[in-house]
């Protein structure tokens, strides 16, 4: 077996024993592990994605019985991919900070921390106690440096500003009208959208020149509130790339989503007209050259900025 498949069988069978919910069984699992009491079987020097790939399998197990089916984990072909992007993003800087106002498991805030291992450091917002103990006992197994507030992440955040926010986006009607009030997006009728919200959250939550990069709905500028949206973004942010992601990521092709990437102007950057902004399609993430391809792109725009 494994490491990925030791850690997994180690977490299901301990998590399988105790009573009551699965993932709370699976975050017992993973304290007796931090203690030292119990570990599972590994060979060799276990690597962080190797430790968060055991975990990730276990939590998708207990996200399918029980308590949480509407929050979906980030899968990992998405975390990868933003992965490298943000990872090339600040390729020359140290002691990067990253901030995901709604981290769920925080699987996709580990991938792209694990892939600029060392460097990095981040807070993670998120309203449902149960996903931030999950979180919280990962990111002790993988020794990241990482900030917890279970808290809503659209109210006000004791986070400095971040170089880099990733998030993948809950989208749908926010429905604290009292607290929208406190941003330029809500509507002047109905409620506003709680993704156009974490836009303005992130952005204001950036150092000048970070990146916000954000998995969200592909119907984001067709909606009846684009306006509002189109108008902030022309004040607020820089649209640095549109990048849509494959239709077989999602069950159904009407909750397909794709990555934008903000930029948050500098003085300077504000002064000059925007550049043009990079429009991507993810190929076929199963043919290795087409792939290939997508990533010199990438590394190209990166080059050019
Ligand atoms: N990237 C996460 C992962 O890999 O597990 C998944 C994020 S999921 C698509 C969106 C998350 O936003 C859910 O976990 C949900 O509980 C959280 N959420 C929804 N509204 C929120 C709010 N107002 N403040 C903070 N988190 C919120």
């Amino acid at each position: 077996m494994t490491n990925t498949e030791n850690i997994f069988t180690f977490i299901d069978e301990k998590a399988g024993q105790e009573q009551g919910y699965y993932l709370d069984g699976v975050i017992s699992a993973c304290e007796s592990w931090l203690s030292g009491k119990e570990t599972p079987r590994v060979t060799g020097n276990v690597t962080k994605e190797e430790i968060r790939k055991g975990l990730q399998l276990a939590i998708l197990k207990g996200m399918k019985q029980s308590a949480q089916p509407h929050h979906q984990m980030t899968p990992d072909a998405i975390g990868i991919l933003v992965g490298y992007i943000a990872s090339s993003l600040v390729r020359n800087q140290n002691d990067v900070t990253l901030l995901d106002p709604a981290a769920g498991t925080g699987n996709l805030l580990y991938t792209v921390m694990n892939s600029m291992d060392g460097t990095a450091s981040a807070s993670a917002v998120e309203i449902d106690d149960l996903l931030v103990r999950l979180a919280a006992v990962s990111a002790d197994l993988l020794e990241q440096p990482i900030r917890f507030y279970v808290q809503d992440g659209l109210r006000p955040l004791l986070v400095d500003p971040v170089d880099l926010v990733i998030s993948d986006l809950p989208v749908g009607y926010y429905p604290d009208d009292d607290n929208a009030l406190n941003f330029e997006m809500m509507p002047t009728e109905g409620h506003a959208y709680s993704h156009h919200l974490f836009f303005e959250q992130s952005l204001n939550h950036l150092k000048p020149g970070g990146f916000g990069l954000f998995i969200t709905t592909v119907n984001l500028f067709e909606s009846d509130q684009s306006e509002l949206l189109q108008k902030y973004l022309k004040r607020h942010a820089i649209i640095r790339a549109i990048i849509q992601l494959p239709d077989s990521l999602f069950r159904n092709v009407s909750h397909a989503k794709f990555i934008l990437i903000l930029q948050k102007p500098t003085e300077d950057m504000a002064a000059k007209s925007a550049p043009d902004v990079m429009l991507a399609k993810v190929p076929d993430m199963m043919d290795k050259n087409l792939m290939t391809q997508f990533f010199r792109k990438i590394d190209n725009w990166i080059e050019e900025m």
